[in-house]
């Protein structure tokens, strides 16, 4: 008898994700597919908005998977050093360990599990694609039919979904406090999500007095960053990005509308996390 198969799709709460759930609802309706999202109770409110509205659109439950332990638990284990690009305990206690352990009750069975994950076509960041435990399947559907991120756009407008709500003032899904943000994110936290920004100072003055190296956003503490001539400067370097990059974009004739600037897109780049941001 051949194992037991299940189809598992992650979702961060960011665009990919949401628009491969969407595609594998319309195309592979025949796939009973079990969609999840790992919550490190730091998460936008905007992402639990967007997760409902997509649980609406999809007809089923997102399960919520819960970390065991949660980020204060985690800081104090690693001494009150603020997680970083460098030593991201943050990914991997809270996104990962908890996806491990849930679908660990399907492997240790000799069950099957397809995990589909939002790889667009064109990227080609290869890193975490294949699997280090015996019967996780990670499966690429965007890549094997060449959706781009024009095409993640267009499912995301055909469904009616859209794009979730922070994309109007930052393009990551993850933490409030992801250290992963630019300096012109943090300054919209202020603004948008003041207490957020506040608890994020908070846990940077306690680290960074544990003797924590890193602060949340490089070469600067928080509350240097909150200072008014500061922030005047933060904005005034992103709209100077902002407008080098719209003139240097060449119109395209195949698609009327045109495609948001990503913040990834004007800073240097970094990879993408799989877990939290897709
Ligand atoms: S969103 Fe950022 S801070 Fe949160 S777990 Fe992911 S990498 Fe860490």
């Amino acid at each position: 008898m051949s194992p037991r198969e299940h189809h598992v799709l992650g979702l961060s709460g960011g665009r990919d994700s949401a628009a491969l759930a969407v595609y594998m609802r319309t195309y592979h309706p025949h796939l009973d597919i079990s969609y999840f999202f790992t919550d490190t109770g730091k998460e936008l409110p905007e992402v639990h908005e967007y997760l409902g509205r997509l649980e609406g659109f999809l007809g089923k439950r997102v399960h919520r998977l819960n970390p065991d332990r949660d980020f204060d638990f985690w800081l104090k284990q690693y001494n009150d050093f603020l997680p970083s690009p460098q030593t991201r305990w943050c990914t991997r206690q809270l996104k990962i360990r908890p996806f491990e352990r849930w679908v660990r009750q399907f492997l240790d069975k000799g069950e099957i599990v397809y995990s589909y994950v939002a790889i667009r076509a064109d990227e080609n960041y290869r890193e975490g694609y294949s699997s280090k435990r015996d019967g996780l399947i990670v499966k690429l559907p965007f890549k094997d039919v060449g959706i781009d991120k024009a095409g993640v756009l267009d499912i995301l407008e055909a469904s009616g979904l859209g794009l979730p709500r922070y994309y109007e003032w930052r393009s990551r899904s993850g933490c409030t406090f992801c250290f992963f943000q630019q300096k012109i994110e943090w300054v919209r936290l202020m603004e948008r999500h003041p207490q957020a920004f506040e608890e994020a100072k908070a846990y940077e003055k306690s680290a960074v007095a544990h003797g924590s190296p890193f602060t949340w956003s490089d070469g600067e503490s928080l509350e240097e960053l909150a200072k008014p001539e500061r922030i005047a400067q933060i904005r005034r370097e992103h709209e100077q990005r902002v407008a080098r990059r719209r003139a240097k974009a060449l119109p395209n004739p195949l698609r009327n509308n045109t495609e948001p600037v990503d913040i990834d897109d004007l800073y240097a780049h970094q990879k993408p996390c799989l877990a939290c941001h897709k």
